[in-house]
């Protein structure tokens, strides 16, 4: 008899899973709340793109300095979701991979990593939940140093308690952090294969002669070649010009 890693319920042997009844329940959830976000998330970042608003802020407040565009959170979220996938063998991008994960659940509560597995999910959602029902919520500002759980605070905030593990932690260093996360995420591609790496991360159509375009036109200035067509792209660079031409 062993202890559940995630609730210390003692999970009983013929059980053959990681984790206790309770948590498996919990998985099923967050994996079908999951599907629903992404595809909210998919329309509010089509939507963003039209409108051409940005950093979803249209009132007098001060931007979120760490908010993410809904299209870059959807391609955030999308990495997870691919890393925990690829532990059951399930490749492709989001749609294909939520299309899958509900019947595929026992596979991943019998996996050794099952509990961080399902906090890796849940922190995502969460993410998303942020991001979709922004009400409901402080701005999104980082992610917990020890456990990893998003944090919201307000803009005046100095400290941040975590709703998960319960450490406090100051607010500066951690709004840091992710801005340099963020700034960081790079993708390398040919600019043809950019298109389709686009068109797989949110749905929207692009050319190779509008990526070239953007390249002789100094539009990715962080953008470098690594030879032979090849070049790796900033992801918010290209994000920002989707839809602007
Ligand atoms: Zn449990
Ligand atoms: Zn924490």
């Amino acid at each position: 008899m062993t202890d559940c890693p995630r609730c210390q319920t003692p999970i009983t042997a013929d059980n053959a899973t990681m984790i206790c009844r309770n948590c498996r329940k919990d998985y099923a959830k967050t994996i079908h709340s999951l599907k629903e976000n992404l595809q909210l998330l998919h329309q509010l970042s089509l939507r963003e793109w039209k409108t051409g608003q940005r950093q979803g802020g249209t009132t007098s407040e001060p931007p979120a300095p760490v908010d993410l565009d809904a299209v870059d959170l959807l391609a955030l979220a999308q990495d997870e979701l691919q890393e925990v996938a690829a532990t059951i063998g399930v490749y492709g991008d989001w749609r294909h991979i939520m299309r899958r994960l509900p019947a595929r659940l026992a596979d991943l509560a019998r996996r050794q990593d099952a509990a961080d597995s399902l906090a890796r999910l849940e922190n995502v959602n969460r993410r998303l939940d942020m991001r979709i029902n922004p009400r409901r919520h402080e701005p999104f500002i980082g992610v917990c140093p020890d456990c990893g759980y998003p944090l919201e605070a307000s803009a005046d905030a100095l400290t941040v308690d975590c709703h998960r593990c319960r450490s406090v932690h100051m607010v500066q260093p951690i709004r840091e952090e992710t801005r340099m996360m963020w700034e960081s995420r790079y993708t390398t591609q040919t600019p043809a294969s950019l298109c389709e790496w686009v068109r797989d991360q949110v749905g929207v159509k692009v050319t190779r002669k509008q990526v070239t375009d953007w390249l002789r036109r100094g539009k990715l200035p962080n953008a470098t070649r690594v030879g032979d067509g090849w070049w790796r792209f900033q992801v918010s660079e290209v994000m920002a010009l989707l839809g602007k031409e």
